[in-house]
């Protein structure tokens, strides 16, 4: 059943009984009354039931009232319990003080044993109808700190994940619920903003075809319960994927601005354990009412976030080949070089030119040229080692950064790349026709000391690519090496 505000009807009911009081009467006359009734005579036992059970109402069928039921009166008071039950005591033997005593701990009503089973069941109906079948909810004091805690959370802090988190724990804590969720709300998709119990869900997307009770949510715009989430026929379409939550309930809050629904707080909780409440719907919708702000400020933070780190990223690449730019190059060499200094770790680069490029674009023309470029500098990315930095130095020249690494190293690097490339096969090119590279290694430190800083290891390597393509092109020469 789909229900706007109404809480589930719960018809159980604890019997505590002294030995020489019993109960048959009255059990008989609350069960043929449609209640549920169950009896112990065991305090302990009792007060197991209740939280596990979960009654409405509590019934302490006394002989007399003395020190030990009174202290009883207060365990059950004492409890926490997502249901706050009713108590009402039967007993003779109820004095003024006695009758004071029991009521100020939490008795709800107290009657003797003249009363006939009939009369009883009327009694514990007017008790029902009167606390409404309510859980307990929380005291007022509780709600109130909650909600603030909510509102402060919502203005105070600019990280709306921070702000998502605190309503769904705190609307969880206050409501007892299995799982609290925040759900933006797109035309056909939702976005998991926070979920209390399973941090894993946030910004999963989830599709809205799957959700009916979150579109029908959206389409009413108003609070809605689902009271069994597996029998409602809201839920038909999607039997397979309810399975298992075979009697939990559904509260669904939208969070609605300017008669539009940006998102919605989606509440699961176990239906013997009462369902919701109407003072839950309107904690809910108290929370869903201030929580809007949020959910506008989290689409703009996610988008600025997803602007921001592109701009970011767009910063420090090369736009044709995606590899890092030659700012972003010197930035990391001049980070590398001092961490090299510091630690004494071996530091090389190697720099590379592509030979007789411009025959290249006079042959097949620029845009053949870009294709070709962009295509070695991604051969070059993926055959180097993920810790070593690629960029782009120049128009057809690239710069490798190896960390830890020493010369011998590097040699061998540029090597392996240099035969790599020579074999490559271009599409865009013919056949026989290869592409060959220059590269010129250095390393930090060198034997000659000639290196100590960042724009050293450049000069370096430079010259070591410029005495390469002197001595013919397509070869690798080390700098501090005698060949
Ligand atoms: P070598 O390095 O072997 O001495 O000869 P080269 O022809 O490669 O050398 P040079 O420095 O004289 O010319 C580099 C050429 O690379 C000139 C330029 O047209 C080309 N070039 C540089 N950047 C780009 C680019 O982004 N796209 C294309 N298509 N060509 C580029
Ligand atoms: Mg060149
Ligand atoms: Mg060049």
């Amino acid at each position: 059943m789909v229900n706007h505000v109404e809480s589930t009807d719960n018809k159980k009911i604890l019997i505590f009984e002294e030995p020489s009081s019993p109960s048959a009467v009255y059990t008989e006359a609350l069960r043929s009354n449609g209640f549920n009734p169950r009896v112990s005579s065991e305090p302990d036992k009792g007060l197991k039931i209740i939280s596990s059970w979960h009654p409405s109402l509590v019934l302490l069928n006394l002989y007399s009232v003395d020190s030990k039921t009174i202290q009883l009166l207060r365990e059950i008071r004492q409890m926490h319990t997502t249901r706050r039950p009713s108590i009402m005591v039967i007993s003779d033997n109820q004095g003024e003080d006695n009758l004071d005593t029991m009521l100020a701990e939490g008795a709800d009503d107290v009657i003797t044993h003249s009363v006939s089973g009939e009369e009883l069941c009327s009694r514990v109906k007017q008790r029902l109808k009167k606390t409404g079948d309510v859980k307990h909810f929380k005291t007022d004091k509780d709600n109130l700190h909650s909600l603030l805690e909510i509102t402060s959370a919502i203005t105070t802090s600019l990280n709306p994940s921070e702000v998502f988190k605190t309503i769904v724990t705190r609307v969880a804590e206050a409501t007892g619920a299995e799982r609290c969720s925040i759900v933006l709300v797109t035309k056909t998709e939702g976005y998991v903003l926070a979920s209390h119990d399973a941090p894993g869900l946030k910004d999963q997307k989830i599709d809205l075809a799957k959700y009916p009770e979150i579109t029908e949510a959206i389409k009413t715009k108003d609070p809605m319960i689902v009271e069994d989430i597996a029998t409602s026929p809201l839920m038909d379409g999607v039997k397979d994927s309810v399975q298992g939550l075979e009697g939990q309930s559904l509260l669904l809050v939208p969070v609605v601005f300017n008669d539009t629904v940006l998102g919605t707080l989606f509440l699961r909780t176990k239906k013997e354990s009462g369902g919701f409440t109407e003072e839950e719907v309107d904690f809910c919708r108290i929370v869903a009412n201030s929580s809007f702000h949020a959910i506008k400020n989290a689409q703009v933070f996610q988008k600025l976030t997803e602007e921001n780190s592109y701009l970011q990223e767009a910063a420090i690449r090369d736009q044709l080949t995606g590899l890092y730019n030659h700012n972003h190059f010197y930035l990391r060499l001049d980070e590398d070089f001092m961490r090299a200094t510091r630690y004494r770790t071996p530091l090389s680069l190697i720099m590379m030119d592509i030979d007789n490029f411009k025959s290249i674009n006079d042959t097949y023309g620029h845009r053949t040229g870009d294709i070709v470029l962009k295509e070695l500098a991604i051969m070059v990315k993926d055959t180097v080692r993920k810790s070593d930095l690629v960029a782009r130095y120049g128009g057809e020249e690239f710069a490798i950064i190896l960390p830890h690494t020493a010369l011998e190293g590097a040699a061998g690097e540029a090597e392996r790349l240099r035969k790599i490339i020579e074999g490559y096969k271009f599409r865009e090119l013919s056949h026989d026709m290869s592409v060959t590279m220059s590269l010129g290694v250095a390393a930090f430190p060198d034997k000659a000391r000639e290196i100590a800083s960042s724009g050293d290891l450049v000069s370096k390597a430079d010259e070591a690519l410029y005495a390469a393509k002197h001595g013919g092109r397509n070869r690798t020469v080390v700098h501090g090496r005698d060949d």
